[in-house]
């Protein structure tokens, strides 16, 4: 049979399978097919802890995922399977536009286009942003940008990358759901740090991890870091970390590897076990059975070795950004470093006993007082005063820092209400930032001249380093470093250089937390430290930073010399 008739028969007999294929992870192995590096049929083969997350009954659903987890192919599995056979139109959602498109054009045209079955029921899959299979509709969009999630009734969402995404637009893809009789809400993401995105959701949810019988003691276990690997080798460099191997918590079963001609290690014994007798189990008791979480770490794939495990802990030893890696795609975990978040702690160490109105100057005296203004709708301004203890070239390492006041006020006043307290705190020099909108921080400047200068960050200058950009018109700007100042005023909660009055508006202590220091990668693929806010308010943050900014400059008023000298 061919032409018309023909499809019309294919289309027959795949409904009637479809009745048939109930399960969610049957209809993946019947209708998905794969490209390379698993060409065919979809298949649980490597990932056999894929298949009851396709057949989750829960309404919410949470995926803390490592490398080579193969959760994003259950995310396009369930978007496609919804569409298909509950005809229920789903939103895909990814961190901005261009991950949407990339998405799009990598993973779902391959999908559709590689089975001849999805081929057909998608007949419409030729838009980037849209696929329709016949009146039901696949929706991928971004986070970003206004109205980007607005007014798309769903009843499945599926979020791709959860943590990098805006989180308000999430709050507004969730309300897409309300009214929805049966929702499906899929959280996947790499985590990041701790109490952000898919962390938090895991957090709520069952907590699930993947145990298997141990074919040696016949006890159920599970493979985690570093119990479930007998290391070996000194360090990265030596051969030995590739006679590490998997075992058994319990009995020190070793998990046979072998190599095979292509020089490939292979896991055959770890995936029987995993295939075999693999179950999901919550690892928190009393936990709504409507929320699942299921976390999986790399020790579980096929492909990855306890050597390149080991390898990879050994290079986490030695540079930080390894080691946050090694905890985000290996261990499939949360991550902050040593001294990169303030705490509680920290903040409430660093409270003294006076309030701030105890420490206004009077008429005469000199002290060292600066402020930073971090400007928005509400601007957040810290007055701060410094004390040199030691006679260190640099001149912020020298000082040690006492807030004395910290509070914020409505950008429409900002013709009045900094110039009162340039005077109440006889402030020897103040730094605001340069952005939004230049007119209301170079008009402040210029009704101080000499004594206010414009912060512009910069991202990628090396060491503390200001540049001063001075068109004569007394509104300077400082060009300076993100990181390196953050890790400067911040860095004074971690050693004690920091005082705070027991007065502080509430986010205050908020505001430096939520400054979180990780790194990243820049286009060319250099790791590189920053600071995230992770969609938090970090005002009073930055204010403490700049209020930082501003003792060279003060300095370099009290001694009539260029500000590099104090740097
Ligand atoms: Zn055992």
């Amino acid at each position: 049979m061919s032409g018309l008739m023909g499809d019309f028969m294919d289309e027959l007999k795949a409904q009637v399978e479809n009745r048939t294929i109930s399960l969610p992870s049957r209809w993946a192995e019947k209708r998905r097919v794969m490209g390379a590096p698993f060409e065919g049929p979809y298949s649980f083969k490597y990932h056999p802890w894929c298949r009851e997350l396709h057949n989750s009954k829960a309404s919410w659903n949470v995926s803390m995922k490592s490398a080579q987890a193969g959760y994003t192919e259950v995310g396009i599995n369930l978007a496609l399977y919804s569409v298909d056979v509950l005809r229920k139109n789903v939103l895909y959602v990814l961190p901005t536009l261009g991950d949407a498109s990339d998405f799009s054009r990598s993973r779902f045209n391959p999908a559709l286009r590689m089975s001849p079955y999805l081929s057909r029921v998608f007949t419409d899959a030729n838009n980037v942003g849209l696929k329709m299979a016949g009146n039901v509709s696949l929706y991928i969009r971004g986070s970003r940008g206004d109205n980007a999630l607005k007014s798309i009734p769903v009843s499945t969402l599926i979020l791709d990358e959860l943590d990098e995404m805006d989180q308000s637009q999430i709050e507004l893809a969730l309300q897409r759901l309300r009214g929805q009789p049966e929702k499906k809400v899929w959280f996947i993401s790499t985590p990041t740090v701790p109490g952000h995105g898919v962390s938090l959701e895991y957090a709520k949810s069952t907590q699930e991890h993947f145990r298997f019988k141990c074919p040696g003691c016949g006890k159920y276990d599970e493979l985690r870091f570093p119990d479930s690997i007998e290391i070996c080798g000194e360090d990265m460099t030596d051969p030995d970390c590739y006679r590490s191997y998997y075992r058994c918590t319990l009995c020190n079963y070793k998990f046979k590897e072998f190599k095979d001609d292509n020089n490939f290690i292979r896991q055959d014994d770890k995936l029987q076990a995993l295939t075999n007798t693999g179950v999901w189990q919550p690892t928190i008791a009393g936990t709504d059975p409507d929320r699942r979480g299921f976390k999986i770490n790399q020790l579980y794939s096929y492909t990855v070795s306890a050597g390149e495990i080991v390898i990879d802990w050994f290079k986490g030893q030695t540079n930080s950004f390894a080691k946050q890696e090694f905890h985000k795609s290996v261990l499939g975990e949360p991550f902050v470093g040593e001294n990169s978040q303030v705490n509680d702690e920290m903040i409430s160490r660093a409270v003294r006993n006076y309030s701030s109105t105890e420490l206004t100057p009077t008429a005469g005296q000199d002290r060292m007082i600066t402020m930073g203004i971090d400007r928005g709708e509400w601007c957040n301004y810290v007055i701060a005063e410094w004390f040199f203890d030691s006679a260190s070239v640099d001149l912020n390492t020298a000082a040690s820092c006492r807030v004395l006041a910290a509070g914020r006020f409505h950008q429409e006043d900002f013709e009045m209400y900094p110039d009162r307290l340039m005077h109440e705190w006889q402030v020897k020099a103040a730094v605001v930032d340069m952005d939004p909108g230049h007119q209301d921080a170079r008009r402040f400047c210029r009704r101080f001249p000499g004594y206010v200068w414009m912060a512009k960050y910069i991202v990628g200058r090396t060491g503390k380093e200001m540049k001063i950009e001075d068109d004569g018109s007394y509104a300077p700007v400082l060009k300076v470093d993100r990181t390196n100042w953050l890790d400067v005023s911040l860095g004074r909660f971690y050693s004690n250089r920091i005082e705070l009055p027991n007065d502080l508006p509430r986010g205050f202590g908020e505001h430096c937390k939520n400054l979180v220091r990780v790194y990243e990668k820049d286009s060319e693929g250099h790791p590189y430290a920053a600071y995230r806010n992770f969609g938090k308010a970090d005002h009073y943050g930055h204010a403490l930073n700049y209020a930082e900014m501003a003792l060279p400059c003060a300095a370099s008023i009290a001694h009539n010399t260029n500000i590099s000298k104090f740097l």
